[in-house]
């Protein structure tokens, strides 16, 4: 394994900031694959699944191509344990593709995105983190525009996922994909400015590690890894039991909120599917009283429930994924 380091800026301490980038290569000219991880500081299971692929590669060398790993892209906010950019408070992942003239997070987010973009890559895989009480599922973004290879490259994209052997889901549909700036996340930019294959993985959790979404990760990149022929399949591709079947293709609904105030008990689980009507939480008083249920108002699966007890009006509690329905 190779290190290499993007260098971002000189610290007041002179010392070098830089995201160290791990790279793996084969012999063999082939396909280049980007895993990415941790653009959300508070989001970890990238870097252990990564570690443990980068680790894969000591026994089982890479065939073909190249991939680079990149651990964590938020470094402050991994050690202050923070979602955004501590040093402007932005979102980078709601920052892509960047602006090397910009406010402090769209210069990072310029730095990794042409650093990712000049490599040439045929892959990138995000990795992030929904909450614990998820299951692990893949978002595959949005074209923003008609433009033929757009829409190619959003239809690689979603061939690509379905390998990886978990639930896939598209993003939400294109007015609250803009809404919520989703078309600025990595993988967004890549497809949409760059016609670079992409997507993204929650692998739940934030906050802390856990087992299952660790091997889950690892077990779905060597999936991908094997379809690419980059190394050898030494047993059948695998498949998450909580992978979510469907004829049609799914599509991630606005999270839903509460409208009261109180402690949320939750009826459903993740990977449920919920007909319309179905009673998924409810809202409950400080002297016991039902304030509000909260029911569905189409038929959909549960993909996470919020790692929360406390809601407020408008609190985003429940992720869910229904059927597309053909315009
Ligand atoms: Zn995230």
């Amino acid at each position: 394994m190779e290190i290499r380091h993007i260098p971002l800026f000189k610290g007041i301490d002179a010392a070098e900031r830089r995201l160290p980038v791990l790279i793996e290569r084969a012999k063999e000219r082939g396909p280049v694959v980007w895993l990415t991880a941790v653009s959300h500081g508070d989001e970890f299971t990238g870097i252990p699944v990564l570690h443990r692929i980068f680790n894969y590669f000591k026994k089982n060398p890479l065939k073909r191509g190249t991939i680079y790993g990149l651990p964590i892209m938020n470094i402050l906010g991994f050690e202050l344990i923070k979602r955004e950019n501590p040093y402007d408070d932005q979102d980078i992942n709601r920052s892509f593709p960047g602006d090397i003239k910009g406010d402090t997070t769209e210069r990072l987010a310029a730095m990794i995105f042409n650093n990712i973009i000049e490599t040439n890559p045929d892959l990138v895989i995000d990795i992030h983190s929904d909450t614990l009480n998820s299951i692990p599922y893949i978002i595959v973004d949005r074209p923003l525009s008609d433009e033929p290879k757009v829409k190619e490259t959003v239809e690689k994209s979603w061939q690509f996922s379905e390998r990886f052997g978990v639930t896939v889901t598209y993003d939400i549909d294109i007015p609250g994909y803009r809404k919520y700036q989703l078309d600025k996340s990595l993988t967004a930019s890549l497809i949409n400015r760059a016609n670079i294959t992409a997507f993204l993985v929650e692998l739940g959790g934030p906050n802390i590690l856990n087992e299952t979404f660790i091997r889950t990760g690892t077990k779905g990149i060597k999936n991908i890894l094997v379809s690419l022929k980059m190394i050898d399949q030494k047993e059948p591709a695998w498949v998450s039991e909580t992978k979510i079947e469907t004829k049609g293709r799914m599509e991630l609904l606005e999270t839903i909120t509460t409208n009261e105030n109180g402690l949320i008990e939750y009826l459903v689980r993740p990977g449920q599917f919920a007909k319309t009507g179905t009673r998924l939480a409810t809202i409950t008083n400080i002297l016991g009283k039902t304030e509000e249920v909260i029911c569905v108002q189409r038929d959909c699966y549960i993909i996470a429930l919020g790692d929360r007890a406390v809601s407020f009006p408008g609190s985003p509690i429940i992720n869910v994924a229904a059927e597309e329905v053909k315009k």
